[in-house]
């Protein structure tokens, strides 16, 4: 995609609620004449939307859900929104900060329509990697990922081919049961899920930043970013979160991309790759004060929901899409106290097992294996 010189471009900001979108907001904020907000969308209403619509002037914005206050008459409410908000003709960049599988049909659409997606949203990518890949051919849209390790690796590929690359090493925080034993896991409460050590995010990414299912969520979304096989992706321990990944080119050099754990960074390098723009809002790092960096492996027997999502991954078809469904429904029966904490792997594990040979080619196929993924989740937890 080519930039035209001067032009400010409309970001539509779907999820400007959450985590990442507040993060975007602020970065582009920071960004006058280069970027600007044309489309907010949220689930629900909210007063941190309206101030939002108040401090940004978009020329959309859309609600999900019809419950709750009243919004003013100019918001659209509908389950449109996404899509709506994500082809508009004002939009240049779709900066999708979903969470779930909710987040489909805008990326799709989204790239249909020949806009960037800077994608947050890497549960887009884990369900519907080819078709994603499919719609950029056909629309001329592109993903830029948000996702800090997959930020880190393609900064570090730069414009290299992938052919000279061996291997991606992400690396993984380790979450806040890196150093418990297995049966102190198997007993964790939900707060003491939702206390990430280094980072601070929506509850979704948060528990599955504990039970290690985003990093089977991340290897896959590598997978379909950059093209490489299952084999040249690994996953290593990085309790600092200051290494956000490396690649190894096939002479041996490895590349890392580092700084403080902060989502700013990627977010505005989303928005702006492959250029780079002075942003002294993002935070800067110190190599003294975040000393030692420390790496270890990553105990695969003690966190099954990473084993069973690479497992996943290998399988294909529809089982990345079983995979993401399952952990989605049991993270939020776990969020919701219905469901303890070993039994989110327990459920993603009975799942696959009975459905993760479906088949997954296309869109229909994959909505029809994420439905019958979480409807099985559900049944097995009324039953225990
Ligand atoms: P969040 O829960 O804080 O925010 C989610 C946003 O999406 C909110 O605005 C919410 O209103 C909206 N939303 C929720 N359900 C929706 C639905 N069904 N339809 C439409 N809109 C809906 O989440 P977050 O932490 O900002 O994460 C968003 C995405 O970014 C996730 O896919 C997550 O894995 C990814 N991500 C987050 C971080 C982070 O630091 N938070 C880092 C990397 C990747
Ligand atoms: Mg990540």
């Amino acid at each position: 995609m080519t930039r035209e010189a001067g032009r400010s471009r409309g970001v539509a900001v779907l999820g400007s609620t959450g985590s990442i979108g507040t993060t975007a907001l602020r970065v582009i904020a920071r960004q006058p004449g280069r970027f600007h907000v044309v489309a907010l969308t949220a689930f629900a209403n909210s007063a941190l939307l309206a101030s939002q619509e108040a401090a940004t002037q978009p020329s959309y914005v859309g609600l999900v859900s019809p419950n709750g206050k009243k919004p003013p008459a100019s918001w659209r409410i509908g389950a449109s929104a996404l899509v709506e908000a994500a082809t508009r003709d004002d939009v240049d960049i779709v900066l999708n900060a979903v969470v779930g599988a909710a987040g489909l049909d805008a990326t799709l659409a989204a790239l249909e329509a020949g806009k960037r997606v800077a994608l947050a949203n890497k549960e887009t990518l884990v369900m519907a990697g080819e078709l994603a890949a499919a719609a950029c051919a056909r629309g001329g849209g592109e993903i830029v990922p948000v996702d800090s390790e997959h930020s880190a690796i393609l900064q570090c590929l730069g414009r290299r081919d992938r052919n000279d690359v061996r291997r991606l090493i992400i690396t993984a925080s380790g979450g806040p049961f890196r150093t418990w034993t297995p049966a102190a896991i198997g007993g964790a409460t939900l707060a003491d899920a939702l206390r990430h050590p280094t980072w601070s995010m929506g509850r979704k990414i948060t528990v599955d930043s504990a039970t290690l299912a985003n990093k089977a969520l991340e290897v896959i979304e590598a997978h379909f970013l950059f093209g490489l096989p299952y084999e040249s992706i690994e996953v290593v321990v990085h309790p600092q979160s200051v290494v956000h990944s490396m690649v190894e080119f096939v002479d041996g050099s490895v590349l890392a991309q580092m700084g403080v754990p902060s989502m700013e960074l990627p977010v505005l390098y989303a928005l702006t790759h492959p250029e780079r723009v002075r942003d002294d809002g993002v935070p800067r790092f110190d190599p003294v004060a975040h000393s030692p960096l420390t790496f270890e492996p990553v105990r695969l027997a003690d966190f099954p929901a990473l084993r069973l999502g690479l497992e996943a991954a290998r399988s294909g078809g529809a089982a990345p899409a079983v995979f993401n469904a399952a952990n989605e429904q049991a993270v939020a029966l776990f969020l919701e106290g219905k469901m303890q904490f070993a039994d989110i792997a327990a459920s993603i594990d009975a799942a696959l097992a009975q459905l993760g040979s479906m088949s997954g080619r296309d869109k229909v196929s994959l909505l029809a294996a994420d439905a019958a993924a979480r409807a099985h989740v559900s049944a097995r937890a009324e039953r225990n």
